[in-house]
């Protein structure tokens, strides 16, 4: 009795760490310490798992049966590999690195789904429990399976999409394929004859390759999107798991990530212009695979010094990070060269596209790490109008964020997504390696414009030259 209440109090005062964790988590000022907050609250919660199982004995119906032994082990191994994976991972896998984690949610709930229908304790607990052991086994395992792929993707082990014929009626006869085993399941389970163990086995295969299928056409731009999708499943599958065993802290950080991943998903579908609709039924993917024919003129090249002594003698000077800045990992180089303008008075912004780089806030994360002030951050929506103000605008390894392609050309993969309007500014430099495409392999028509000039370079290295010559000058 006295151990129930410690319980229960654990898991409210876990519950109340995950949201405060979370509402720090809003701002690049307090985030990092949401995490740790948030942190403390899944030791709390782990701590309460284990009492609870030390508990058991007091209860009229116990619902869980714990292997000290076995669950020691997988927390050391669990906890070892995630705190190793945890530091050495580069800030330019962290996406790749999200993905696979996600995806281990995901693999948890569908793996207590299949523990509870296996064993029957589900069935035992009469309908509601048994019908969202199903539903969460499903979410939980297209959400392993679909993660795994994003996973692959992202890290290199994937190349392209793979496009079936009739890929969209394979999808939705998988789906309802899943949804008609797992009735039957239900139904079995209720007639009280137990429920063939062939069954609940087919309905998780069918349930993994329906992530995979859906996930393998995805490719171009829509990536983004997919990962906060599968973020969302990951938290709902692992709300309806906590309902099933009837464990308050899994409910409770089960509905916190899927909300939170849900209000992503839609931020990051109106970032890319996408219906929700689109997304859901899984149209990812289908607007074309790029024309890159009709471009006309050709690239200029510029010095660095020169583009460094543009923006040295102009008034106002936007930037526009992307992925490639974070690969050659020149934001300190950045911002020393962007106080070197300050001091001689330039107006110098910064303008975030809601999915530079690799993840979402990847560039925000980037910036932060250098010691920008926020107050020159600023996001699409409230710096698109200033690009016919500036003088000059810079684009530091970013690509298809800048790409006016998506404002016109209707068979291209990023067309209708919001773009950075670099092209409106009086002048602008591209800084890049080489002729290297996008994320959505497109060629971008902004490279050949008549006020664009390429300065070809490691971003790292072209910054450095830039502050060189701006030195050199006073
Ligand atoms: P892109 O991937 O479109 O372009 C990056 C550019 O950086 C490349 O063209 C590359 O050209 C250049 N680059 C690479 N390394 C360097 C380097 N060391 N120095 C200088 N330049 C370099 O990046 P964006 O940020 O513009 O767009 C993000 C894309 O990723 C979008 O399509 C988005 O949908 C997608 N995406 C976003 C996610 C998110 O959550 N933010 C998640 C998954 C995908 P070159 O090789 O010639 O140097």
């Amino acid at each position: 009795m006295f151990s129930g209440l410690i319980i229960e109090a654990a898991y409210f005062l876990a519950a109340l760490l995950f949201i405060y964790g979370l509402k720090r988590m809003a701002s690049p000022v307090t985030a990092r310490s949401g995490i740790v907050v948030a942190g403390w609250g899944m030791v709390l919660a782990v701590a309460a798992a284990f009492l609870y199982g030390l508990d058991v004995n007091e209860r009229a119906e116990p619902r869980l049966v714990v292997n000290f032994v076995l669950v020691i082990v997988a927390l050391a191994l669990g906890i070892g590999w995630a705190w190793r994976s945890g530091k050495k991972v580069a800030m330019t896998d962290m996406p790749q690195m999200v993905a696979l984690y996600n995806g281990m949610g995901g693999g948890a709930a569908a793996a207590i789904a299949a523990t509870e229908l296996f064993s029957g304790n589900a069935q035992a607990h009469g309908l509601v429990v048994t019908v969202l052991a199903v539903l969460g086994g499903l979410i939980g395992s297209v959400a392993l399976s679909g993660s795994l792929v994003a996973w692959a993707k992202l890290d290199g082990r994937m190349n392209g999409t793979i496009r079936l014929p009739a890929q969209q009626i394979i999808n939705a006869g998988l789906f309802f394929a899943a949804l008609a085993i797992g009735a039957a399941i239900v139904a079995a389970g209720l007639a009280g004859g137990g429920v063939p163990m062939l069954l609940i086995a087919l309905f998780f295969v069918v349930a993994l390759v329906l992530g995979v299928m859906l996930t393998t056409p995805i490719g171009g731009a829509d990536m983004p999107v997919v990962i906060s999708l599968y973020n969302a499943f990951t938290g709902l599958a692992v709300a309806f798991e906590g309902f099933v065993l009837q464990n308050p802290a899994m409910i409770i950080a089960g509905t916190v990530v899927g909300s939170a991943g849900t209000l992503l998903t839609l931020m990051m579908a109106k970032a890319m212009n996408r219906p929700v609709s689109n997304v859901i039924f899984s149209q990812f993917g289908e607007t074309g695979d790029g024309d890159d024919s009709e471009i006309e003129g050709s690239m200029k090249s510029a010095e660095a010094s020169d583009a460094a002594i543009a923006m040295y003698y102009a008034s106002k000077v936007i930037i526009v990070p992307g992925y490639g800045l974070a690969v050659a990992q020149a934001q300190h180089k950045l911002y020393e060269f962007v106080k070197l303008l300050q001091k001689q008075g330039v107006d110098v912004r910064f303008a975030i596209h809601p999915v530079a780089g690799r993840m979402p806030g990847h560039m925000n994360v980037l910036l932060a790490e250098a010691g920008v002030p926020y107050d020159i951050i600023y996001d699409l929506e409230d710096i698109n109008e200033e690009f016919t103000l500036a003088d000059v605008a810079i684009v530091l390894g970013a690509n298809d964020v800048v790409n006016p392609a998506a404002r016109t050309k209707k068979s291209s993969p990023i067309y209708g997504m919001p773009i950075l309007n670099v092209d409106y500014a009086q002048q602008a430099y591209v800084v890049k390696r080489g002729q290297g495409k996008g994320y959505s392999g497109v060629e971008n028509e902004l490279f050949y414009a008549e006020n664009t000039s390429m300065v070809y370079g490691d971003a790292q290295k072209v910054m450095a030259q830039m502050i060189e010559a701006v030195k050199s000058l006073g």
